[in-house]
């Protein structure tokens, strides 16, 4: 056996069932590429969702990393520590927000969104008790626990995983009359991905974050925009809300908050809002750690020198033009996206998505399919021109064009 075939044996042994890779071993990686255990190297147009639009292991966020590891590393919220007040203002002012609350993964910024926002709706807004309700998108993917399955709509999801939480309204994505509709006085939020990655990369019409946001402000509904994919830089702006001068009462962040390196997520928003909590009400054990402080604070750094969502937005109309050009070759029947993001959905003809991205990785490229036909590319930030033009070429040549 091969060193992958036999670790990928054991990996199959082992480990539950909850995935299926792609048969790459990783050893190393860099900037945009990775090496496997027998030396392949691959262009990696994922970029692990999003976790990193900074490449794998940026010098900057390495030598962060480093320099904490040599100070800190856990002190719990037990006790402060250096990093921590800078890393909450910091990430407030990117916002333009007021405070954070600091998790770690995306689904527990999003389980902490919703209780922020049931207890804001009881303590503020003065829902009656126990009916507080949260609007949410169909074809939303907001993570994997049990209350947040619980509002999926996707069947994989949640199928054997009940009983569900209640508390939730579904709404088709990109309705604004059922949004409107489904706005009650019990109404404490409406939560959304202003960009449907995991869908597909499914953009809503125009006008309806602008929608949302006035109805929600008329109708005293927070705002709460999941941008754990779609944020910080990976569109061309720091939000994707902001292409529609969307500001939302509470953003989600995860995945490229922590560089590559660290798990690190939270919930920014107003003091109004984030202030309902009193001590004990919420927490987390690794939330805000110095690690996680020390990297996020680079990765905040970097975004506000707005290069890097410069660079997503010129490389992603370079990649956007390339692939506009697929439908009329009849082997892709839509591309959606928005920066350097994209959903392809290969023509049926030429197989499933996944049989797509396994040819890509045939090709040296990885890539990572989603719902049956869609091929979904999210390359690192920091790729270089002509290595993209490279990985569009051989997503060409898959398709046989
Ligand atoms: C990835 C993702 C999540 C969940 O993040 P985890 O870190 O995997 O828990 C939630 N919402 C969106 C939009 C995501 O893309």
């Amino acid at each position: 056996m091969t060193a992958s075939a036999d670790l990928i044996a054991t990996a199959d042994a082992h480990c539950a069932p909850t995935y299926d890779p792609l048969p790459v071993v990783a050893a190393t990686a860099e900037g945009a590429w990775v090496t496997d255990v027998e030396g392949r190297r691959y262009l990696d147009l994922l970029a692990g969702y999003s976790a990193l639009n900074f490449g794998h292991r940026n010098r900057r966020l390495l030598e962060a990393a480093r320099a904490q590891l040599e100070r800190v590393t856990l002190t719990s919220r037990a006790f402060l520590h250096d990093r921590f007040a800078a890393f909450c203002a910091e990430l407030a002012e990117l916002c333009g927000m007021e405070m954070v609350l600091p998790v770690n993964t995306g689904v527990e910024a999003v389980e902490s969104a919703v209780k922020t926002a049931r207890k804001w709706g009881y303590r503020v807004k003065g829902v009656p008790s126990e009916m507080a309700k949260i609007v949410v998108a169909s074809g939303n993917f907001h993570g994997r626990t049990t209350t947040v399955i619980s509002f999926s709509t996707d069947p994989e999801a949640r199928a054997d995983f009940g009983p569900y939480t209640p508390g939730f309204q579904i709404v088709p994505y990109g309705d604004l009359t059922a949004m409107r509709e489904a706005l009650t006085e019990n109404t404490v939020a409406v939560l959304l991905e202003p960009i449907q990655g995991e869908s597909g990369v499914i953009v809503p019409p125009e006008g309806y974050l602008p929608g949302v946001r006035e109805l929600t402000r008329e109708r005293n509904v927070l705002f709460v925009a999941d941008e754990i994919q779609s944020g910080l830089g990976r569109t061309g702006r720091t939000f994707a809300c902001e292409h529609e001068g969307v500001v939302p009462d509470m953003y989600v962040l995860g995945k490229a908050l922590g560089g590559g390196i660290v798990p690190v997520s939270a919930v920014v928003s107003s003091a109004e809002v984030l202030g309902v909590f009193r001590p004990g009400e919420h927490g987390s054990t690794f939330g805000g750690n110095p690690l996680a402080c020390a990297v996020a604070l680079e990765v905040i750094a970097m975004l506000r020198t707005g290069e890097f969502q410069a660079r997503a937005a010129e490389l992603g109309a370079r990649m956007h033009r390339t692939l506009a050009a697929l439908p009329a070759t009849g082997t892709v029947t839509a591309v959606r996206g928005r920066g350097l993001w994209a959903g392809v959905d290969v023509a049926p003809r030429l197989g499933t998505g996944r049989q797509a991205a396994e040819r890509l990785m045939g090709r040296g490229v990885l890539a990572k399919e989603s719902h049956g036909a869609t091929v979904r590319l999210s390359p690192p930030l920091v790729i270089g021109e002509t290595d993209l033009d490279w990985g569009l070429e051989q997503l060409a040549g898959v398709l046989g064009v």
